[in-house]
């Protein structure tokens, strides 16, 4: 029988990922006796170490890229958006309200306050937060210096003082973002999202009312009007995105503007890092973008939350968060059982080791991580090897490669799973190409095609065989064409080695370089495995990319939606050029310029509306090869349709 898809929660994580994974079928990794690589995913809020980022495994993937903590953090964003600014121009990067980084800035904030201060109407007012806390605590809002008093690193940024109210209460939009992969950069946003209310009306004459000015839900569950019904608002202090698009129809502004504002701030925020940040393409993040809108439909990025609150304390939060996570596994693209991990264990059972290392081949060394038996092998096989039988073994695997337990045992698997990967029959390869070679040469893959990464955009993507990864094919390549063979682990577990095909498709991951850190040093993604395509959801199905978005000029393109997840970015065929390589910030930025200068032009929105209307009524046939959605208005159109000149 198919082992489970096997999650693991740090601290027993957020009860929403339980909750939706066991209602997939997935089963909960037992820390006290699950076998340390035996899981799929691996859910924390905190950071993972390093180490966790060397020591994965082709079926393992964690909930965080390394790295990004130049968003995350307070001060350190401020720095990142203050350096773009410098460079792109505080036209573009004016959507985070002017901040300060004390102690080191107070020279330069004084300067500021001072110059504000003889033209204060109307009257200036400053926000100091502590940089590395979150959910509102330590902030506090002041209009005179002398109250602000403060003992540790902080921020002090312009408070929005005329914000979009909502009956008289203060609110902003809590978006999630999930970046699929730094490279190539890969962006979806959630249409479903939340809208936080500060529980009392908003009065700039009481600054220390915490439930009148901030909207932290962790604040205002506490205050005195969290539970009553509040005009218009309601009980509680959520709405769900939907409950806000009503709202927004009800105003008379640009809505189609106001959405592409937020996604271009949540692409320039994300543009600041993304060229540092390693490529780790078994990672996977959920960002929490928080946006507060002024009067003038301004939107404002307050900041990004690394772990964004998953609790559920009311019915938006069941509804927006148990959706957010299911589509955010479907994202993943899992199979209903993983194929990889199963395989690693379930075929040598323990007759044969679990790993073999790269002794020679006539001393075949077991490594047995543990001596445990594995979810898969319970299910699979009663047969068991004893520890004192193994113990020998390992401990000359260790002393003669000089690894730590973790590292032989990974070295072990990677010569294990190559004695299990198809020959490449370059006979079959040169026939599918039209050409010939009088020799039958059978290769099997070098370590170098072994890269234990998952491919970016594992829906559709090929490891590729070519020069840099298998040299020794080099002679019988042309060029520097690669010859691509399909995924080796698509689909689920019925899959066999002779399904695997070859292909003409290119995988971009290919091309991508790694970015390498100092001190981290990444495995080089050159060519990825593709991991098993292991969704498991029957309720929730992936939809299939939509016509036209796999294949550009031979470049992947992923999917346009995933359940309510729209791919924001790339958007376009000068965004995915953009992105292949080293990532063009200037060409992209210029992009999204483009974009919103078309629609900040011309029409009004009810025309607008109408001729997206129309043109989604057309029939597809003029649809680009390459299109995208309009993330943010409900029923999102296509970009092509809203941005075809009239
Ligand atoms: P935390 O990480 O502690 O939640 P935030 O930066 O998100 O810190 O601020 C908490 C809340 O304070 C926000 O949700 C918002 O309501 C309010 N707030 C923060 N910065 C500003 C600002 N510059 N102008 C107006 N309100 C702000």
């Amino acid at each position: 029988m198919a082992a489970s898809l096997v999650f693991r929660l740090h601290d027993r994580g957020p009860e929403v990922v339980r909750e939706v994974l066991l209602e997939r079928g997935w089963e909960e990794y037992d820390e006290e006796e699950g076998e340390e690589e035996d899981w799929n995913l691996y859910w924390r809020g905190s950071a993972f170490h390093n180490s966790e980022y060397h020591n994965l495994l082709p079926w393992q993937r964690l909930n965080h890229h390394p790295k990004t903590l130049g968003i995350t953090r307070k001060d350190c964003l401020a720095r990142n958006l203050r350096r773009m600014r410098a460079t792109f121009g505080s036209s573009l990067y004016d959507f985070s309200p002017t901040v300060f980084i004390l102690p080191n800035d107070f020279t330069r904030f004084l300067a500021e306050y001072n110059r504000l201060r003889p033209t204060r109407e109307p009257p200036v007012y400053w926000i100091c937060k502590p940089v590395d806390l979150s959910r509102g605590r330590g902030i506090f809002i002041f209009e005179d210096i002398k109250d602000l008093v403060y003992d540790c690193n902080i921020i002090v940024q312009r408070y929005i003082s005329n914000p979009l109210l909502i009956s008289g209460y203060k609110f902003d939009l809590r978006i999630y973002v999930c970046v699929k992969s730094f490279h190539p950069l890969t962006v979806y946003i959630h249409q479903e999202g939340l809208v936080r209310f500060a529980t009392e009306k908003y009065n700039l004459s009481s600054l220390q009312n915490l439930y009148a000015h901030l909207t932290n839900t962790s604040i205002n569950k506490f205050g005195p009007f969290y539970k009553m019904e509040k005009e218009r608002v309601g009980q509680g202090c959520k709405w769900t995105m939907s409950k806000f698009r009503h709202f927004l129809h009800s105003q008379d502004i640009n809505e189609l503007l106001l959405w592409q504002k937020i996604n271009n701030i949540i692409t320039l925020t994300l543009l600041t890092i993304a060229p540092s940040v390693p490529s780790c393409p078994n990672c996977v993040e959920l960002f929490g973008f928080d946006i507060l809108i002024d009067v003038k439909f301004k939107p404002w990025l307050l900041e990004v939350n690394y772990s964004p609150a998953l609790t559920l304390d009311c019915q938006a939060d069941i509804t927006v968060k148990k959706g957010l996570i299911s589509d955010l596994i479907d994202l993943m693209n899992y199979t209903s059982v993983d194929s990889l991990r199963e395989k690693a264990y379930q075929k040598h059972k323990y007759k044969q080791p679990c790993f073999y290392a790269n002794q020679p081949s006539h001393v075949p060394v077991p490594v047995l991580s543990k001596f445990k038996e594995t979810k898969c092998q319970k299910k699979a096989s009663g047969i068991q090897v004893s520890p004192p039988q193994a113990l020998p073994l390992l401990k000359t695997l260790r002393q003669s490669e000089k690894m730590n337990p973790r590292q032989s045992r990974q070295h072990a698997f990677v010569a294990d799973y190559r004695r299990h990967l198809p020959p490449v029959d370059l006979n079959k390869i040169y026939a599918a190409r039209g050409r010939k070679t009088n020799a039958t040469v059978t290769k099997t893959y070098t370590d170098k095609t072994l890269n234990l990464i998952l491919g970016p955009h594992s829906r559709t993507n090929v490891p590729v065989v070519n020069r840099q990864t298998c040299p020794t094919l080099a002679p019988w390549l042309m060029d520097n064409r690669s010859l691509h063979v399909s995924e080796v682990t698509n689909h689920d577990d019925t899959e066999t080695e002779a399904e695997l095909q070859l292909s003409g498709e290119t995988d971009v991951s290919s091309k991508i370089p790694d970015i390498r850190q100092s001190g981290l040093g990444f495995r080089h993604s050159a060519v990825s495995l593709k991991l098993p395509n292991i969704y498991s959801g029957s309720q929730r199905p992936v939809r299939t990319p939509l016509k036209g978005t796999t294949a550009l000029n031979e470049q992947h393109i992923p999917p346009l939606r995933v359940g309510d997840f729209i791919r924001t970015f790339p958007f376009n065929t000068a965004t995915l050029k953009a992105s292949q390589h080293e990532l063009d910030v200037k060409s992209v930025i210029q992009e999204l310029h483009k974009l919103t200068g078309w629609l900040a032009s011309g029409q009004s929105e009810k025309t607008r509306w109408r001729r997206v209307e129309e043109e989604l009524k057309k029939d597809m046939k003029g649809e680009e090869d390459f299109d995208s959605l309009f993330w943010g208005p409900k029923d999102p159109p296509l970009l092509s349709q809203c941005f075809k000149p009239t």
